[in-house]
């Protein structure tokens, strides 16, 4: 029982208390719920992992928007988590490629630009300046105070890595302060269609 608490307290915003809690509900379930719980843990180690170019969560590596013939390869929307990938999706404006950034620099939370997945973007950009392979990076991170200071930091970066790259920020079409996650298509898409130089 003690063994399960601790590894269910190491879950991001689980305490002690809800750890507890969880542990007593497995207790209690039956077998085969809890058999499926921890089958579905070890197979999404086994199957899953990030792509190696974009960090979007896949089966195959690269994954499919990275493979793609039909996509435009020279056109980079940076997002903060693998789920807004399908906000954007869903606008079906949007046919370039991707890179997540599992995250937001958050001094407070302690996120500073070494946890955040950024080095490879600006080795995919610093790459693609010599075969002149991607023409711009859109930062479609949230309109938060988080949002913009990695927005912020991402360009300088890349204004450093290439010249030649064209770097835009999404329009705030995104209500200012809140999650890109939560935005419906059509505000998306706006704020695809108004991003400006940055
Ligand atoms: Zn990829």
């Amino acid at each position: 029982m003690a063994r399960l608490i601790e590894e269910l307290r190491k879950l991001p915003g689980i305490g002690s208390k809800t750890a507890q809690r969880l542990a007593f509900h497995v207790l209690r379930s039956p077998g085969e719920d809890a058999e499926r719980l921890s089958e579905a843990i070890r197979e999404i180690k086994k199957h899953l992992r990030l792509c190696s170019i974009c960090n979007n969560i896949t089966d195959v590596d690269p994954c499919g928007y990275c493979t793609s013939a039909t996509r435009n390869q020279r056109l980079v929307c940076v997002v903060e988590e693998p789920t807004n990938i399908a906000t954007i999706e869903k606008t079906r404006s949007y046919n370039g490629v991707y890179h997540v950034l599992h995250g937001t620099l958050s001094p407070i939370g302690g996120v500073g630009p070494e946890q955040l997945r950024i080095a490879n973007l600006l080795t995919r950009v610093a790459e693609g300046a010599d075969r002149s392979g991607i023409d711009e990076v859109i930062l479609a991170t949230s309109p938060t105070t988080e949002g913009e200071a990695t927005a912020f930091y991402i360009s300088a970066e890349l204004h450093k890595t290439s010249s030649a790259v064209k770097v835009t920020r999404i329009a705030t079409g995104v209500p200012a302060g809140s999650d890109i996650e939560y935005a419906d298509e059509v505000t998306m898409m706006r704020s695809l269609e108004g991003r400006r130089e940055f």
